[in-house]
C-alpha cells in the first residue's frame, strides 16, 4: 500500500490543476490576498508555497511561486501579491484577474520551511522584509486554528506604514504573539525607533534570546533575508535553527 499511495500523493502535486478567483481583498495600496476555489486541494503545512501558471491565448506560458497565506480550509486557499511594478505576472494578478477567471496551481510545495505544530514546542521568531510576511502569516493563523500555545515574536521591517499587510489581524492584540514594526524609510510621528534597515540590534531586542533555542523563519527579498540570517547567527542562534525562504533578487 504504502508503496503506492506515497507516489500518488507526490503526483498529485506535481500536477496542475485549475483554479478559480473567488475572492479579493486589498492588503495595502500594492498587495492584494487572493482566495481561490481549488477543487481537490489536499492541504498544506505553513510556510509552503504553490507554483502558478498563467497561458496566453497564444500558448505563451509562464510561472510564478506564491506563498499560501491562509490556514488549511478545505478547498480554499489565499495567496497575498504584492504589485512589482515592472513585473509581468504580479500586476497582471493584481489589475487583470477577475472574479471566476482560472488559473492553473500545482503544489505544495516545501517542507523545510515549515512549522509543524504538532512536532514543534520550542518558541518561534518570525523575521519578515516586505510581502516575506506571507508564509509567516500563515505560521500565525494556524497558531490561533490549532489552539497552539507556543509563544511566537514577529519581527516586521516594511518601508513605511502603508507599506504593512495584514494590519488589522496583526494589531488586535494575539495572546502569546508579539508583534514588533520596523520601518525602513519613514516613521510614524513620535515612533521610538528611527528608520533604517534591520539591525542584529533589533533581532537582539525584539527577538528570542538564543538560549531559549528557538526555530527563526526569516523571509524576503534575498538580502534582506542573507542580512537577517547572518545577524541570527552573529547573536549565536544555531544555524540549523534559522531557517530561510528568499522571494526575489533584490529590494528591500
Ligand atoms: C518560494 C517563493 C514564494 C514567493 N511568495 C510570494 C508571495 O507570497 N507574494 C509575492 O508577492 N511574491 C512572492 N514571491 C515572488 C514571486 O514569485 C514573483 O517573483 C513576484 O510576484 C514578481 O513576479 P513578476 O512576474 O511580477 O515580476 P518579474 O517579471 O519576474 O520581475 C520584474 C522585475 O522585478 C524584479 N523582481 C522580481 N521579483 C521581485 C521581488 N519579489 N521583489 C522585488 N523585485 C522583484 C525583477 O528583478 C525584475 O526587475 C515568491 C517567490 C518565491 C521563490
Amino acid at each position: 500500500m504504502a508503496r503506492t499511495a506515497v507516489p500518488r500523493r507526490l503526483g498529485d502535486r506535481l500536477r496542475w490543476s485549475t483554479a478559480e478567483l473567488v475572492e479579493r481583498r486589498y492588503e495595502s495600496a500594492t498587495a492584494q490576498t487572493l482566495a481561490l476555489a481549488v477543487p481537490g486541494w489536499p492541504g498544506h503545512l505553513p510556510g509552503q508555497h504553490l507554483d502558478l501558471r498563467l497561458t496566453a491565448e497564444d500558448g505563451y506560458s509562464t510561472q510564478r511561486s506564491y506563498s499560501l497565506a491562509s490556514a488549511p480550509d478545505g478547498d480554499r486557499i489565499e495567496l497575498t501579491v504584492q504589485r512589482v511594478a515592472d513585473g509581468e505576472v504580479s500586476p497582471y494578478l493584481t489589475d487583470d484577474l477577475a472574479v471566476g477567471d482560472p488559473v492553473e496551481v500545482r503544489g505544495p510545495v516545501g517542507g523545510w520551511f515549515v512549522w509543524r505544530p504538532e512536532e514543534q514546542s520550542e518558541p518561534v521568531l518570525l523575521v519578515a522584509g516586505g510581502s516575506g510576511l506571507v508564509p509567516l502569516m500563515s505560521m500565525i493563523r494556524v497558531r490561533r486554528a490549532v489552539g497552539s500555545r507556543v509563544p511566537f515574536r514577529l519581527v516586521y521591517s516594511v518601508r513605511g506604514s502603508e507599506d504593512r499587510i495584514y494590519v488589522p489581524e496583526l494589531s488586535h492584540g494575539e495572546p502569546g504573539l508579539d508583534t514588533t514594526f520596523l520601518y525602513t524609510r519613514t516613521t510614524p510621528s513620535g515612533w521610538p525607533r528611527a528608520a533604517g534597515r534591520l539591525t542584529g540590534e533589533d533581532l537582539a531586542r525584539w527577538g528570542w534570546p538564543e538560549d531559549f533555542e528557538p526555530t527563526c523563519y526569516v523571509c524576503g527579498p534575498t538580502g534582506f533575508v542573507e542580512t537577517a540570517a547572518t545577524y541570527l547567527v552573529g547573536n549565536n542562534h544555531a544555524p540549523e535553527r534559522i531557517r530561510t525562504e528568499r522571494f526575489g533578487p533584490t529590494g528591500g
